[in-house]
């Protein structure tokens, strides 16, 4: 369910089940893991293995210039990825990009593909309406020779729907400048209609890889399976979003947990009632309830409580959309954290664990002394005492339940919980 859900095309549903099947039925379970966490372990595992494991670059190795062809229907983000791709190539791998299109058919296309190439700084090989796509891209390779560019990327026009015509053109345009990379564009949004178009364009060209874009929007992300399932072709990109600067390279792990919806959730919410002290959080939500207030003697009881869930690393990797935070991120929020700021509360008396704002600069100094740390961490753990009492106060209406609803919200939209 959940894999149609997220709009993956059904025989590739039927294959995942299938295989998923196959790996569970009779495995043999692991202590420490229940039955459920083992199985979300393999659903997670065998849709990464589907999507490919692991993230495939453009391959730009060949005699200069590299060619790329960008190939998809109107509207799915091929002129806006001819940007990106562009801007990336300049910028990360210091390249010498020209772009060209070959979208005779309206004006205003390659007057689009002019201003991204001005925009992003990189050069842009004039056409015009009267001229023949083969023509245009051939005229386009031959100056990318002459003038040393390392990259040449041609923009095509694509229609509402596959049709023979432009699936001529495309292969003969193919033909005549035997790209290094034939990417096709894909838009996220269009779930099991992406599934179809992926394959006749498939048929047709010996596509490389695929551009799934617009993953910023409401798709779940099942057309990167269909897609991948379909076609064989790795994804190399993801377009998420219309700015310039919108483009990832393609990690399966990522979007496996986002095709799942929830990533880990399930498995963080059997921990969360395993080992959170269920006395203790009611004991909190009722005092919400009835004060209406979260103070830092609340705050070390729930720093013990996430001791006992395996640390706030292990909770935030369990989260998908908190999975991928960077190394420096992760540092911040390390386990050592949590030790430090037990000592840090512990050096407080009572009335300043309630009143937080009495800690002013001499009591600060007796803290920093007394657990031997600097006011600058007891600034800092002030700063994220604030943050927490905000995310208590939208918290306040409930117990555990609650707590776990709002945790998926904040993972559904988008797990904004640090911002960098
Ligand atoms: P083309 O006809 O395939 O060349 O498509 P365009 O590049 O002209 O893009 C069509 C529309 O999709 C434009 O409004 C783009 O801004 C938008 N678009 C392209 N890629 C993305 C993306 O990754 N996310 C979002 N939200 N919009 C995109
Ligand atoms: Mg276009």
């Amino acid at each position: 369910m959940a894999l149609l859900e997220a709009d993956v095309a059904l025989p590739v549903v039927r294959e995942v089940v299938k295989r998923i099947k196959e790996s569970s039925v009779g495995l043999e379970i692991s202590k420490n893991l229940t039955p459920g966490q083992e199985f979300i372990k393999i659903v997670q595992f065998e849709l990464e293995v589907l999507m490919g494991e692991s993230n495939a670059e453009l391959d730009l190795t060949s005699q200069p210039p590299a060619v790329i062809l960008m190939a998809g229907l109107q509207g799915v983000g091929k002129t806006t990825s001819v940007g990106k791709l562009g801007k990336m190539l300049k910028e990360r791998h210091k390249k010498k990009v020209l772009v060209v299109s070959v979208d005779v058919y309206r004006p205003a296309a390659i007057k689009q593909l002019e201003m991204l190439a001005t925009e992003v700084g990189i050069d842009f090989f004039s056409s015009s309406v009267d001229q023949n796509p083969i023509d245009i891209a051939n005229a386009a390779l031959a100056h990318g020779k002459l003038k040393f560019y390392d990259v040449v990327i041609v923009d095509t026009a694509g229609r509402l729907h596959v049709d023979a015509t432009m699936m001529d053109e495309i292969r003969h345009i193919h033909a005549a400048i035997n790209p290094t990379e034939t990417l096709f564009v894909v838009d996220a949004m269009t779930g099991q209609d992406a599934a179809n178009t992926a394959k006749a364009f498939n048929d047709v060209l010996p596509l490389t890889g695929v551009i799934l874009t617009k993953v910023d929007g409401d798709a779940r992300g099942g057309a990167a399976l269909s897609v991948r399932y379909l076609t064989g072709k790795p994804i190399k990109f993801l377009g998420v979003g219309e700015k310039i600067g919108a483009l990832e390279p393609f990690y399966p792990d990522r979007i496996a947990s986002r095709i799942l919806g929830m990533g880990d959730v399930l498995s963080l919410i059997e921990d969360l009632e395993r080992n959170v002290n269920k006395d203790k959080s009611e004991q909190l939500a009722k005092k919400f309830k009835e004060k209406k207030s979260f103070d830092l003697q609340d705050y070390h009881n729930q720093l013990q409580q996430m001791k006992n869930m395996g640390g706030i690393i292990g909770m935030l990797e369990k989260l998908p959309s908190l999975s991928n935070l960077s190394n420096d991120v992760k540092n911040q929020v390390n386990d050592k954290l949590i030790v430090q700021v037990e000592a840090i509360i512990n050096s407080m008396t009572p009335k300043e664990r309630i009143r937080p704002d009495l800690l002013k600069v001499s009591r600060k100094k007796r803290i920093a002394a007394g657990s031997g740390t600097q006011v600058q961490d007891i600034n800092r753990l002030l700063k994220q005492f604030n943050q927490m009492q905000k995310i208590m106060k939208k918290m306040q209406k409930g117990g555990m339940k609650n707590m776990i609803r709002n945790m998926k919200n904040m993972v559904d939209s988008g797990g904004k919980m640090f911002p960098r």
